[in-house]
């Protein structure tokens, strides 16, 4: 069964998901060259705090941190550490919060000053090919309408799909059902349901699409060792159309006043 949502549930997820954007946006500040990837985990944790929140992530499955860093090869649920950002890096930064009962998730990548055009590229068309998958989320639709969408909006771009790892159901639970992969046959997989809410996620690689798993149990990086992109939004599901919970609202004003 796919959990449904009243309509006071619904604005309690729309709480927890605007404040990643929110923390996100706090995140985007700190990114710069020089700057440990493990800053960037204080500063998530403590803000996460500040709001009443809790961070989601942490102690997920045995996660240890608020967020996951992902520094150019590394495609998701990479480690905060203490590598030092650099001029040209690109780093995926996915949180979660929990508040109310409720999880927000999403995810975005940032350029660290700039990048070269190839991956800047990479960044645009992987955060576009999310909204195309998004224009698929309307109740009657299939998972397989929203994983077509992003596949062939990325391969015929030239870029490769990371197919071991999906988008979900997300609210009472982290993870929930449906499984929402970033690639599939139109009208195929499950059928979407009017007061649902998932979060699209598509991981989007430079080179090839396969991947290795770091020792650590987690850390998912591309066995070429090109980069990768990776940006979600947790979509509430109705029969007018897809209702975007998240937002990266906040997080493209502090972008585009670095600028
Ligand atoms: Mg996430
Ligand atoms: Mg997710």
């Amino acid at each position: 069964m796919i959990r449904t949502y009243s309509p006071e549930e619904i604005e309690k997820i729309r709480e927890s998901s605007l404040l990643v954007g929110k923390t996100l946006a706090e995140v985007a500040k700190v990114i710069a060259p020089g700057v440990k990837t493990m800053e960037l985990e204080r500063v998530a944790d403590a803000y996460i705090r500040s709001v009443g929140g809790v961070p989601g992530f942490k102690g997920y499955e045995g996660f240890p941190y608020a967020l996951c860093i992902s520094v150019n090869e590394m495609v998701v649920h990479g480690y905060p550490s203490e590598y030092e950002l650099k001029e040209g890096d690109i780093v995926s930064v996915d949180c979660g919060v929990y508040k109310n009962g409720f999880h927000g998730d999403s995810a975005y990548t940032f350029a660290v000053g700039e990048v070269s055009e190839p991956v800047r590229r990479l960044m645009e068309d992987t955060k576009a090919s999310l909204y195309e998958g998004i224009k698929q989320a309307v109740a009657g639709n299939r998972t397989g309408d929203i994983g077509w969408a992003i596949q062939q909006y990325t391969e015929s771009r030239g870029y490769g799909v990371v197919r071991e790892l999906c988008g979900h159901g997300v609210g009472e639970k982290l993870h929930d059902k449906p499984d929402v992969p970033n690639f599939g046959h139109r009208g195929c997989g499950t059928k979407l349901k009017a007061n649902s809410v998932i979060a699209i996620e598509p991981m989007i690689t430079l080179g090839k699409r396969h991947i290795g798993l770091q020792s650590n149990g987690w850390g998912i990086y591309t066995l070429d060792g090109q980069p990768a992109a990776h940006y979600e939004h947790d979509v509430l599901i109705t029969k007018e159309g897809p209702d975007i919970l998240s937002s990266f609202d906040e997080i493209e004003a502090v972008i585009n006043s670095k600028h």
